[in-house]
């Protein structure tokens, strides 16, 4: 497929509306694409390049990328950010800029899929100091030979956000709609591939391809994710559940294939190198080949430490050793997805927690299976003694579901009173903060687009604001005055009071007496909290009068 058509398709989807009408569009591209462009076409149309579950990183910043602009417009950077800010879209800008451009060069080589995609690869690969010099020159390559429309894309897709508003739901539906074979064989075989383009691949091979698909190991699995909700509830709904403390640490997904092994983070990043003792502590606990997933937590003098300082021992790759002997991390391991080459995401909680016990010697999280809330409750209570944050509600009937937030798994713990939200904008602070941010636009998200919700500028300290302030500089996208908008990347938990409607904001809802509490860095835009559980909260406080208490 032609770079080109695909920018047509890209174009033509840009200006519907209707999510049925773009499944539709999708669906009548994909069967007469061959098996190389699948994959990259899928990926392509919701603004990614390469598999959800890999490591690869394009590595390309705003900034990089309007310098290179610039260089083929023939124009300096500050006229691409001006360009940007009048427009409000990379696409738009360098469509606009090339176009004046191209008026006066007549050679183009013609781009395909398939080339773009190994040339984004090629890019994503170079490394070491000059790395930047050479993403740039490859960059200035591919934009030279794009087409204004070509290159609308082309820049949206190297900053991953393609603003055609095509999500990942949309596109199960066309590549089932494609191939005829049902949703819920595709989004199974997503849960265990963790890759949208090559599932399109297998769909066209037909329905049996899809039912045979099996988790891969060191292709980590998006993790299964909790609700907030009460114990009785769950009582009344299920019997018989099962409860585990709550660790408040970070997540993790550890495969191991005899001696080798990776682990990954919530974001399903490489981490093994950051935690070498949990590393040979899990590869002792087995002498299977298997897929675990659980929490590492700090323990320091028999307690668990907060959070944040098992964040911190993440961050230090470069001290490794240093880090282990100020802390102890120890991992709680309370789930198998994969078992000596058996996908095991199928089988019940139940089932699955046997095959656990029988196969990790060490490290498996206690679990209490009761119908009685008595039993349950004084587990809550143990937790919280034990310095843990809450306990985890789980149906002892149900599958792991990767990647979703359903009511197979409850969270309870004391206080809910935080949103993880999305970071989409910010204020220069003013006197000794005039060089940096000083209160910041944060979102939720709504059918896949992020919903402005509040503002915060108290709760930092002045350490916090230069980190913050680091993590974002080189993803602004807009400027306004004194107001820059973001490429969002960064997760705020955000403290309030309580949540009010507001016609202030879009969603409907504004937060009173915002706080920041912490950066969420094991949480992706993806992971922040809903309009709907927004919504959710807003209900059950106007009911009890109160924000919500969990049990
Ligand atoms: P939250 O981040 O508040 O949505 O809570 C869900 C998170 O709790 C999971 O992503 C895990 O990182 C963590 N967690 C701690 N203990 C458990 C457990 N026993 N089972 C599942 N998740 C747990």
């Amino acid at each position: 497929m032609l770079f080109m058509e695909f920018s047509r398709c890209c174009e033509q989807l840009e200006g519907l509306s209707g999510r049925l009408e773009m499944i539709d569009v999708i669906s009548r591209e994909l069967p007469g694409l061959s098996a190389d462009e699948l994959p990259i076409f899928v990926r392509f149309v919701m603004g990614r390049i390469f598999p959800d579950y890999s490591q690869t990183k394009l590595g390309i910043g705003p900034n990089l990328l309007y310098e290179a602009i610039g260089y083929v417009a023939g124009v300096r950077k500050e006229g691409v950010v001006e360009k940007i800010n009048a427009t409000g879209d990379v696409g738009q800008a360098v469509e606009e800029l090339l176009a004046i451009k191209s008026q006066t060069t007549f050679f183009h080589e013609e781009l395909d899929i398939v080339r773009v995609y190994s040339e984004l690869n090629a890019i994503a690969l170079q490394e070491g100091k000059k790395s930047q010099r050479e993403k740039l020159l490859a960059v200035r390559r591919l934009l030279g030979n794009a087409h204004p429309l070509e290159a609308r894309y082309l820049a949206r897709i190297m900053l991953e956000e393609l603003r055609i508003g095509v999500g990942e739901g949309s596109v199960r539906e066309a590549i089932a709609k494609a191939f005829g074979v049902e949703v819920a064989l595709v989004e199974h075989a997503m849960q265990a591939l963790n890759d949208l383009g090559e599932v399109a691949r297998l769909a066209k091979l037909g329905p049996d391809t899809l039912k045979d698909v099996r988790i891969t190991l060191f292709h980590p699995v998006r993790m299964m994710l909790a609700q907030a909700g009460t114990i009785a509830d769950m009582i009344r709904e299920h019997g018989q559940i099962a409860a585990e403390f709550k660790y408040d640490g970070s997540r993790f997904q550890f495969h191991k294939k005899g001696n080798w092994c990776r682990m990954y983070s919530r974001r399903l990043e490489d981490v093994t190198g950051a935690l070498p003792d949990v590393i040979e502590k899990l590869l002792g606990a087995t002498d299977h080949d298997v897929i675990i997933d659980g929490e590492v937590i700090a323990i320091k003098d028999g307690h668990p430490m907060p959070f944040q300082s098992v964040l911190r021992r993440f961050r230090r790759r470069h001290d490794v050793a240093g880090a282990s002997a100020e802390i102890k991390l120890v991992p709680n391991v309370f789930d198998i997805l994969y078992l000596d080459g058996v996908t095991l995401i199928d089988l019940p909680l139940s089932e699955r927690r046997k095959k656990l016990d029988s196969v990790i010697n060490f490290f498996v999280a206690p679990q209490v299976v009761s119908d009685d809330q008595k039993v349950i409750e004084k587990t809550y209570l143990s937790a919280l003694d034990g310095g843990h944050e809450g306990i985890m509600l789980k149906v002892l009937s149900s599958p792991y579901s990767p990647g979703q937030r359903g009511r197979n798994w409850i969270k309870i713990k004391p206080e809910v009173d935080t949103l993880d939200l999305a970071v989409i904008g910010a204020e220069w602070g003013e006197g000794k903060r005039a060089h940096i941010f000083g209160s910041f636009l944060v979102a939720c998200q709504s059918e896949g687009k992020l919903v402005a919700i509040s503002r915060v500028a108290t709760g930092f300290s002045d350490e916090q604001l230069a980190e913050v302030f680091d993590l974002l500089k080189d993803t602004v996208t807009a400027h306004s005055g004194k107001e820059v908008t973001f490429e969002p990347t960064l997760v705020f938990e955000i403290g309030y009071s309580e949540i009010q409607t507001s016609p202030t904001y879009k969603g409907g809802f504004a937060l009173r007496f915002p706080r920041f509490v912490r950066i969420r860095d094991d949480k992706d835009i993806v992971d922040v909290e809903t309009l709907e559980s927004v919504f959710d909260r807003h209900q059950r406080q106007s009911k009890t009068g109160q924000a919500p208490a969990q049990n």
